[in-house]
């Protein structure tokens, strides 16, 4: 098998074509190792390539990876952020992607304040409306919107969504393109730049390119398959 750092280099320039044929400048494109339940030594692999961006959802394995890896890490917290986890992830993590509550907005803006941390958040929608996932759905969002560009500490820099798992094509596309109308429209209306939009994982990632990721959250066609516990 080929290794880990060829196999993000070889990521990395079909990310670069994707967006190339999509008309897009490819510096545009960002690309996040999902790191989660891979071991600290893919990381550091990975790290040796170049990565420097790196997913994790769970906080005692976040804890324990950045404290055993390099420090210019930009470590990025892509799981449902809990009310009493807030002090732990504004700690460890340098960009937030799934704030969903106005409620959470302002806890998130008040422990940054507290703790003097600035890290960049994005704020998650449920653009597909299934039940199972988090994240406010578009009716919700002006007002967490309102919230989020309230705040002092923590960054407010973009949208994140999840597409449902197994979706066609076309649907795939109006949820990553809503996820664009909706972060256009908020940008203009406060006349603010909204420039992430974190979508697009390992199957669905071309289609998030074509419709405007700026980052896309990639695990298991990085790593490899995960195995949970
Ligand atoms: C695990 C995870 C990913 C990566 O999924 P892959 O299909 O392995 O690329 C992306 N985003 C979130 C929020 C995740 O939890």
């Amino acid at each position: 098998m080929a290794g880990l750092a060829e196999n993000y280099h070889g990521f990395l320039r079909e990310i670069r074509q994707v967006a190339e044929a999509a008309n897009r400048d490819p510096e545009g494109v960002r690309l996040l190792a999902v790191s989660k339940t891979f071991p600290k030594e893919d990381i550091a692999e990975l790290y040796q390539g170049g990565c420097r961006d790196f997913g994790e959802n769970r906080i005692p394995e976040l804890q324990e990876k950045k404290s055993a890896l390099p420090e210019d890490i930009r470590w990025h917290f892509i799981g449902q952020l809990q009310s009493n986890k807030v002090r732990k992830v504004v700690l460890l993590a340098d960009v937030i992607h799934a704030v969903d509550t106005p409620a959470l907005v302002e806890r998130l803006d008040r422990i940054c304040g507290e703790e003097g941390k600035t890290p960049a958040f994005l704020l998650e929608v449920n653009v597909s409306g299934e039940a199972s996932k988090s994240g406010c759905t578009p009716d919700a969002l002006p007002e967490l919107a309102a919230a989020a560009f309230r705040c002092q500490y923590a960054r407010f820099q973009g949208l994140m969504t999840m597409a449902p798992a197994d979706a066609p094509e076309v649907v795939l596309h109006q949820v990553f393109g809503t996820l664009r109308q909706l972060r256009d429209r908020l940008a203009e209306e406060y006349r603010q730049k909204l420039p992430i939009l974190s979508m697009g994982m390992s199957g669905d990632w071309q289609i998030a390119v074509q419709e405007g990721a700026t980052v896309l959250r990639i695990g298991s066609a990085l790593f490899g398959r995960r195995v949970y516990a």
